[in-house]
């Protein structure tokens, strides 16, 4: 993860700092969620998260407001209902950083639970538990890609198409290290590592770094984010 995160921040020491600063208290956060074992009943519609009924969303309000609280996060619950219903669109730090908690609790409850979603091999396009069309994959064996989502689900695809609009003619770039998949159907934008690169303990951040890259390129105007929406 280290040559990654080097890449996002073009060799700044303060930066790469912070950035490994923010996965840990990440981990921080997800670690308090996860010990509250909040059991989620998520209906059968995908992605899970539209499938959630008052019961489910509340507890999950509740929870996240009360561990962030306690870790001196104050996030107002509004916010966290909003983006929880697809009312608030991710568009700032405290949005961005309320759908990224908010993602990877879902994925992680959900999993604890074993829902039905992690007993068959998925073969959609878009993440089955919070929607998300990927922007981060692992190069697999052969042709296959492992798409990884912000949640923390991650499926494989057979061969090197997009997961956006399933088009196979991508052109591969480079980011760094790090090959860059652009669609040229659509124009998506996926950072595809190695299973090296993204080894390790942060290797669970790697989405995240994904989508910090693609959107450092943009403002550099280097590349184009694409379904990025932390
Ligand atoms: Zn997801
Ligand atoms: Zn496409």
């Amino acid at each position: 993860m280290r040559a990654l995160v080097e890449s996002i921040c073009r060799g700044k020491d303060d930066c790469v700092r912070e950035l490994f600063e923010a996965f840990g208290s990440l981990r921080e956060i997800e670690q308090r969620l996860v010990s509250r074992s909040v059991a989620i009943a998520a209906g059968s519609s995908l992605p899970l998260i539209t499938s959630l009924d008052d019961v489910a969303l509340q507890k999950i309000v509740m929870t996240m407001v009360e561990t962030l609280r306690e870790l001196g996060y104050d996030i107002d619950r509004a916010v966290i209902e909003r983006v929880i219903t697809g009312a608030l669109e991710p568009n700032d730090n405290e949005s961005s950083f309320v759908s990224l908690v908010l993602r990877r609790f879902l994925y992680k409850s959900l999993k604890s639970s074993n829902h039905p979603v992690f007993q068959t091999p998925w073969e959609g396009s878009i993440c089955p538990i919070c929607g998300l069309v990927p922007i981060a994959a692992v190069r697999g064996e052969g042709q296959s890609l492992v798409y990884r989502c912000l949640c923390g689900f991650a499926w494989t695809s057979s061969s090197m198409t997009c997961p956006q609009c399933r088009s196979s003619d991508v052109s591969v770039g480079r980011a760094g290290d790090l090959g860059l998949y652009r669609c040229r159907n659509c124009g998506h934008v996926m950072v595809v590592a190695t299973e090296e690169q993204v080894g390790g303990e942060e290797g669970d951040f790697f989405p995240l770094a994904a989508a910090l890259l693609l959107s450092s390129a943009q403002g550099s105007g280097e590349g184009r984010s694409a379904g990025g929406g932390i």
